[in-house]
């Protein structure tokens, strides 16, 4: 007659696999829930910048205005001149992100 202990520790070690790979999966399904938000806060923020792109005026009174502001946040802000710009590019740094770019001058 068959060991039924033998074979109970047999489906015990089964049981106890089983287990530990389910802990695992759960621990992969937590960091895709939390990938999953961030890739739809990346969404949503990217259909919200639309309007914002749309609405952003580059340049306001001869003043360069930041892009990145303008994108990201909505705002129209004035540029400073990067003093020591050459003949052909004027420098621009934005007060508020410190984004800096550069145009043809
Ligand atoms: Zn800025």
């Amino acid at each position: 007659m068959p060991d039924e202990n033998e074979i109970q520790i047999l489906a015990g070690q089964i049981f106890d696999n089983i287990q530990m790979r389910a802990a695992e999966a759960k621990k992969e399904l937590a960091k895709l829930d939390i990938k999953r938000a961030e890739l739809q806060a990346q969404i949503s923020s990217a259909e919200a910048s639309n309007d914002r792109y749309r609405k952003f005026r580059p340049v306001i009174d001869r003043v360069a205005q930041c892009p990145r502001c303008g994108v990201n946040k909505g705002s129209q802000i004035d540029c400073k001149a990067i003093p020591g710009g050459t003949d052909n590019e004027d420098g621009w740094r934005c007060p508020d992100c410190n984004y800096e770019f550069s145009t043809l001058a």
